[in-house]
């Protein structure tokens, strides 16, 4: 027997029309390169929206054919969002930051007909436009004349673009399996691959995301998402905000800058924000140099790579923000866990709190996970013993944008992440590792992860990586490269006896050398692949 339950479509335009209907006085405050502060109302928004739906349409755009967007966190990227999905076009955003063969690359295998690009890529784009053949024009999002200079083909600016547009649009019924977005992932190893998001997996994602455990979020809350809306659509904020009425809050191009975070943390009354740990960095050194505050601002949503215990304690102790770790994947919509604590996080001791706590949290409702070892045999939930997560759920990749299942797919429906990972009795989850980066010594596993860790915990060390470096007798053992904060100094000896005590004897790096400065990919990651690249002819002493 079947429900006799009405089957009403998920799809994005449901969010828009619900925020716009119900929300339509929250606000949407945005720095762009054009002005320093823009604001207006949601109902504004999905107005201009419904402009660039018309006018989309006007150029022929058709169901299912992708724009691609090259642009920061701002109100124009934000309509193009909603414009693109709920007319039933498919939202690419770009990685800004990628090398510009993979920026060809994506471009061309997703076959975007236009792209919409800030005018700070423009320089970027013009030493590609002789190979974006399947591109027939590009919107610079800026004011009326911001296209004036360009030599980038059909180019026309977004205020032009649909300034004679009705404020209306006939948004079709959309089949809530079609797809509205797309992601390409960063592409560590091999070409980058493309996520296709259909609008049911991302409406269901918002749902998950807004719950109590996870992001929280409400109209009585003011979210500013730091993490790039080209980076997994900003983590889905974008829509969770419009479903619940937040006011957002987008720092555009500004995102690394601390002096910005502050001042609009504290102008505009900020209560969440999210983001990778790199930022972060960036804002507490600024709170730190200038003594200003946060007041209004209760928590911050951390993912992305690991966040170093420092990056909790100061926010927690200097500022009385608590801060959630949360992780995920392009591949996941992207989120997978998110840390809050247990029913019985009161009764644990301080150490068990923060054991707790520096996991990467607990897998939202919808997602499931397992952890396999090396022969596909499910390992126990002990919090020690780790091998390969897999997961599966609603939200999760079944297959790349022409190229169909990945090495990453089996039989069973379980998406191999690529992570290494611990979970604990109560389901929290711990990556130690990627399974490309975890250093294999002598046959056992050691957690590059948890060595990094260690040593950024010393006062004098800004940032660390340990890659496993050749060894006669091991196979490989862990080396450690490490920047100094300016003006500190620290020896090798020193470093190395820091390790005492704090992890396992055989774990403690064999060598460490000083650098001054790490590679980093795309997202601000640390890149081990570069970092090998480089340290490929290191011999141990
Ligand atoms: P990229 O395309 O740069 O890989 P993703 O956002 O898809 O971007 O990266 C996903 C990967 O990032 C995960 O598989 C994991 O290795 C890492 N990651 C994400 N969040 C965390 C976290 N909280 N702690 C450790 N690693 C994380």
């Amino acid at each position: 027997m079947l429900g006799l339950i009405m089957n009403r479509q998920l799809t994005i335009t449901s969010i828009m029309e619900h925020a716009r209907k119900f929300h339509g006085d929250a606000e949407v405050v945005s720095v762009t390169a054009d002005q320093p502060l823009h604001r207006y109302t949601y109902r504004e928004a999905f107005a201009r929206s419904a402009r660039l739906a018309n006018a989309l349409a006007r150029l022929g755009i058709l169901q299912g054919e992708r724009i691609g967007t090259l642009a920061w966190n701002d109100y124009r990227h934000l309509e193009v969002y909603f414009a693109t999905s709920c007319a039933g076009f498919v939202c690419h955003t770009i990685n800004p930051r990628l090398f510009p063969e993979q920026i060809e690359y994506i471009v061309e295998h997703a076959e975007d007909r236009w792209l919409f690009v800030d005018p700070a890529f423009v320089p970027l784009l013009e030493a590609l436009k002789h190979r974006l053949g399947c591109v027939e024009g590009f919107v610079i999002l800026g004011p009326a004349g911001a296209a004036a200079k360009t030599t980038l083909r059909n180019a026309v600016d977004y205020e032009t673009l649909i300034a004679g547009e009705p404020d209306t649009f006939d948004w079709p019924e959309l089949d809530e399996n079609s797809a509205c977005a797309m992601c390409y992932t960063s592409g560590t190893t091999g070409n980058p691959k493309g996520v296709v998001y259909s609008h049911r997996a991302l409406v269901l994602h918002t749902y998950a995301c807004l719950m109590p455990d996870v992001m929280s979020l409400s109209a009585r809350e003011v979210v500013m998402p730091v993490v790039p809306m080209f980076h997994v659509n900003a983590w889905s904020i974008p829509y969770g905000a419009a479903a619940v009425g937040a006011k957002l809050v987008f720092p555009g191009p500004k995102m690394g800058d601390g002096e910005t975070l502050q001042r609009l943390i504290e102008g505009e009354g900020v209560t969440v924000t999210a983001g990778v740990p790199t930022v972060w960095l960036a804002l507490l050194t600024h709170l730190d140099r200038t003594g200003k505050q946060v007041p209004s601002l209760r928590r911050v949503i951390v993912g992305g790579s690991a966040c170093p215990r420092t990056i909790m304690e100061e926010f927690e102790h200097e500022h009385g923000v608590h801060v959630h770790h949360a992780w995920g994947m392009t591949e996941m919509s992207p989120m997978g866990t998110f840390n809050s604590p247990s029913a019985d996080f009161d009764t644990l001791s301080s150490e068990e709190q923060w054991a707790q706590r520096l996991r990467v949290g607990r897998p939202v409702y919808g997602v499931e996970v397992k952890i396999v070892d090396a022969a596909g045999k499910e390992l126990p939930w002990d919090g020690v013993s780790f091998g390969a997560l897999k997961v599966r759920g609603p939200w999760i990749c079944a297959e790349y944008f022409r190229i169909g299942k990945g090495d990453a797919h089996d039989d069973e429906g379980w998406f191999e992440t690529g992570d290494v990972a611990t979970i604990d009795r109560r389901g929290y989850v711990a990556i130690t590792d990627r399974t490309k980066d975890v250093i294999k010594s002598g046959g056992e596993w050691i957690s590059s992860i948890d060595l990094e860790n260690t040593a950024v915990a010393h006062p004098a060390v800004a940032e660390a990586a340990v890659i496993g470096a050749y060894h006669p007798r091991w196979d490989e053992r862990p080396l450690l490269c490490v920047v100094l904060h300016p003006g500190e100094q620290l020896t090798r000896e020193e470093m190395l006896a820091w390790f005492e005590g704090k992890v396992a004897k055989w774990w403690v790096p064999d060598d460490v050398v000083f650098v001054d400065g790490l590679p980093h990919t795309a997202t601000g990651k640390l890149s081990k692949k570069d970092l090998r690249e480089r340290m490929k002819d290191y011999r141990f002493p």
